[in-house]
């Protein structure tokens, strides 16, 4: 698809990406005073997540963890071995509740007798997906068949479910909470959370003012589109509002800040791809809203419009996150009053309700389907 690849290469030229090339698992490399860039493989087609190491004038600050995986914890240990100067971790920070975030939490808190920092929503959650209490098949299966997923595919996502608790490891039992707007001090420097809704409960970004960094997480990564969706543990969520409401925080930091991404590469035009990111979304949203009222009065299911949203061949894991995004945009059109949900049958069909003033251009990037809370 040369459009689609021409179009995401425009996006791109409009940031910067200072860093060059990434550090090659097993090691690291400085992009600001005090912080250290490493990465670690992830068995998906995202395939790595970057990690933060913070030095301590006692020890060093650990931001994200990997996902639980011998492979990582291999790489840890080449790091332990080579990098560390003799000095210990003292502190874990995972920003949320992703496998790929959290997932070694528990082993590197255990192994250097660390704290965890965490908010209390992605945690508890955490902890409660990890261990059952919620999500549980019954409530799964009545969600995604409100939402139009025809019964013979129910299994397929019921399948999906085991992956979570395999990613993540046993957490501590206790942790220090992170708070919106509060501080925390890494690498002897006050830096400010962040939290983020929509992508996970409430995802702590990282802002330090001293040094124009932000620790961005999932919140904002320079070429994929974050994925928004709504989960069966919290059927009526309107995540992707949530998602870009929390955009205004990130504007309000400044425009030549160093974002550096869990995904992708570190980069500055903080506002350039928040400015993307927003006719993106808004875009896909006015192509499903146009999919809808082409229906007419017999609307569509959430299911229906997953092919609008994601014209291209899915495989199992991938149609778990397909469908929820897909679900986050519904459930953001009708908070917009676009569309109208009206059950029937014990299904939720949207019919199209104001249409969208302005006509969008419609947007051919790809959106990421990546590692979620399930
Ligand atoms: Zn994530």
């Amino acid at each position: 698809m040369p459009d689609s690849l021409d179009h995401a290469q425009r996006l791109l030229a409009q940031l910067r990406f200072p860093h060059g090339d990434a550090p090659v698992p097993g090691t690291i490399k400085n992009v600001a005073p005090s912080i250290h860039w490493l990465r670690m493989p992830l068995p998906f087609q995202l395939n790595h997540i970057n990690l933060w190491l913070i030095e301590e004038h006692d020890g060093w600050a650990i931001v994200d963890t990997g996902i639980n995986m011998a492979e990582t914890q291999r790489h840890w240990e080449t790091i332990f071995a080579r990098e560390l100067h003799g000095k210990p971790i003292v502190k874990v920070v995972v920003t949320h509740m992703h496998p790929d975030h959290v997932g070694l939490a528990g082993w590197l808190c255990e192994r250097w007798d660390a704290p965890l920092h965490m908010t209390l929503g992605d945690y508890m959650s955490s902890q409660a997906i990890r261990n059952g209490i919620v999500d549980a098949g019954e409530s799964r299966g009545t969600h995604l068949l409100a939402n139009g997923v025809p019964a013979d595919k129910v299994e397929t996502f019921a399948r999906h479910r085991g992956g979570y608790a395999k990613g993540v490891g046993p957490l501590p039992q206790s942790f220090d909470r992170l708070i919106h707007g509060h501080p925390l001090m890494l690498g002897g420097r006050r830096w400010q959370v962040i939290v983020g809704r929509g992508h996970a409960p409430e995802h702590a970004s990282l802002w330090c003012p001293d040094l124009n960094v932000l620790i961005s997480g999932d919140q904002v990564l320079p070429k994929i589109s974050t994925n928004v969706g709504v989960w069966p543990n919290e059927p009526r969520a309107d995540s992707l509002s949530w998602f870009l409401d929390g955009f205004t925080r990130f504007r309000a930091l400044p425009a030549d800040a160093l974002v550096l991404p869990s995904h992708g590469f570190p980069f500055t035009g903080l506002h350039t791809r928040l400015d993307q990111l927003t006719a993106h979304h808004d875009a896909r949203l006015a192509e499903i809203a146009a999919a809808i009222a082409a229906r007419g009065e017999e609307g569509a299911t959430a299911w229906d419009m997953v092919p609008i949203l994601f014209p291209r061949h899915l495989d199992n894991n991938q149609v778990v996150f397909a469908f929820a995004e897909t679900l986050a945009h519904m459930h953001c059109l009708e908070t917009r009053g676009h569309v109208e949900r009206r059950p029937r049958g014990g299904v939720h069909r949207f019919v199209a309700a104001a249409p969208i003033p302005t006509s969008v251009p419609l947007d051919d990037s790809d959106d990421a389907l990546e590692v979620g809370p399930v």
